[in-house]
């Protein structure tokens, strides 16, 4: 092989680079590896309906061996990089050091959760951008009504009925949307809940939600949200939480137990120890419009990690979405081979195609290339594209085998809290409640497993995982 092309992040714009670099590289002529600390690529617009119960969580993610056929697969942490020995420093499952040497570099690692120095917030709040949030968040909700029914004082009862989302991009919009659907669908088999109701509270600093898409739409996704009984509060913050209560700006205390933080995102953490310059402000890898890493050959950068210049308007960030990291991971590959070829890189050009926000009962607001659609039509033809967009067509029948039954069968409501952490075989009476009463993903009950407990591997992620991770531990093995 002549040449070693190394990839760190296998998410959206890491996944599309590989297969491009597999389609379009001449046989033999490079070898490929891919470093990705888990081993499939999550398709993030489908958290939503993954927290929803819409559709199996595993649904949601493609394997990564499924999609690459001649691309070397390493399951690691990217840990840090020596850009003058061309050398990527990597941390295996089992926790070895290794160096991975490159001629070339794309950087792919995607963001974290941003978080705000606000009081509780890392202990209480639970984020909307992994898999094991989403089912943390669909069991924390099965959990809170099923404690809520057993308690006798309604008083006692509404912070468990009570769900307060932050920041209204359109994750936290369509996590709010789809959760009250669910907790609605709900609601008849908890007679003391469904007497009771439950509350949805949007917090939002700006003073409207969703500047991503035209305000005839953001109205008429507010509208039906209000109707629904959701409360929408723009121009507001949370100033403090904990365990039980959130408190906005201005005093108000909500009674809740769940906090759901979706408040914007930052540039995975490991960007600080790869020797590239970064900008200021977003934290982003600094490159040029043809994607290179300014000062660094050799290396280049896309996606969310990466403050590429929107082709739209040269001064700002081309926006973190999968759509731009997909379009950049097929134009980071074409200018490496263009590289290797010693031709001269292209530019990366590229303009939003829709946005569509799914609001859960069949209802959703789309924007596309000049038309704006709402309820039902937003609705199919937002799950059309992402069917279309879901790589892999058994991927894409597993989604509308969940879609359909979900329709004619309604959804699941087990609370599957302690899949894939099972008791110590030694104690096999201790029965735990999950972690609903904590955000931090760490239980309270009496019934917890013992404290010594075997801890699962540093780095190690599971699917099926009860908890999510405190908001303020970096995904992505920093
Ligand atoms: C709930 C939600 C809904 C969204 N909906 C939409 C939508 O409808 N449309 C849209 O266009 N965008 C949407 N987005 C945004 C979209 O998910 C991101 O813009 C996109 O994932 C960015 O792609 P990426 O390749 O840069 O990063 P990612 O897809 O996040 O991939 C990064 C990969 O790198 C891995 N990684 C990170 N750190 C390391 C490390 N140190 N070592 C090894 N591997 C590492 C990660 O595990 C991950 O696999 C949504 C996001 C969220 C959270």
């Amino acid at each position: 092989m002549a040449w070693n092309i190394v990839i760190a992040g296998g998410g959206f714009g890491g996944l599309e680079a590989a297969r491009r670099l597999e389609r379009k590289l001449p046989h033999n002529s490079a070898q490929v590896t891919l470093v990705s600390d888990q081993n499939f690529m999550l398709y993030t617009p489908l958290l939503p309906g993954a927290a929803a119960g819409t559709l199996e969580p595993r649904h949601a993610v493609v394997p990564l061996r499924e999609q690459l056929h001649h691309t070397h697969l390493r399951l690691g942490a990217v840990t840090g990089a020596d850009p003058t020995a061309k050398l990527l420093h990597v941390t295996t499952g089992d926790g070895r050091q290794q160096e991975l040497a490159y001629d070339h570099l794309i950087v792919s690692v995607g963001s974290v959760s941003r978080t705000l120095p606000i009081p509780g917030l890392a202990e209480h709040a639970v984020g909307m951008k992994t898999l094991p949030e989403a089912i943390a968040l669909r069991n924390r909700l099965l959990q809170s009504l099923e404690v809520a029914e057993g308690i006798d004082d309604p008083g006692a009862r509404a912070e468990w009925l009570t769900f307060v989302f932050v920041g209204a991009g359109y994750a936290g919009l369509e996590g709010l949307a789809e959760l009250q659907d669910f907790a609605t669908d709900l609601l008849d088999r908890y007679p003391r809940c469904r007497d009771q109701g439950v509350r949805f509270v949007l917090v939002e600093a700006r003073d409207r939600v969703m500047p991503e898409i035209p305000a005839s739409l953001a109205d008429f996704a507010v509208r039906e949200l209000k109707a629904r009984g959701i409360e929408i509060r723009t121009g507001t913050t949370i100033d403090a939480m904990d365990a039980c209560t959130a408190t906005l700006a201005g005093g108000e205390v909500l009674p809740t137990r769940t906090v759901v933080w979706t408040a914007g995102v930052k540039p995975s953490p490991v960007v600080k120890r790869l020797g590239v310059p970064l900008d200021e402000r977003s934290g982003r890898i600094v490159v040029d419009r043809a994607l290179r890493v300014k000062g660094v050959e050799g290396v280049w950068a896309i996606g969310d990690a990466a403050h590429v210049p929107d082709p739209l308007n040269l001064e700002r960030p081309a926006p973190p979405t999968a759509q731009h990291a997909i379009r950049q991971g097929r134009k980071v590959a074409d200018n490496v081979i263009l590289t290797l070829s010693d031709r001269k890189p292209r530019q990366f050009t590229y303009k939003t195609l829709g946005v569509f926000v799914d609001l859960g009962r069949g209802k959703a607001v789309a924007s596309t290339v000049g038309l704006h659609w709402r309820g039902v039509p937003a609705w199919f033809i937002a799950r059309t594209y992402h069917l279309g967009s879901m790589p892999g067509t058994t991927r894409k029948i597993r989604l509308v085998a969940d879609w359909t039954v979900g329709l004619f069968f309604g959804r699941d409501g087990s609370e599957l809290g302690r899949l894939g952490h099972p008791g110590r075989l030694d104690a096999p009476d201790q029965i735990a409640l999950g972690d609903a009463g904590n955000g931090s993903g760490q239980s309270e009950s009496a019934l917890a497993p013992a404290e010594d407990d075997e801890k699962p591997a540093p780095g190690a992620r599971d699917e099926d995982a009860a908890s999510a991770p405190p908001m303020d531990t970096p995904v992505g093995g920093d």
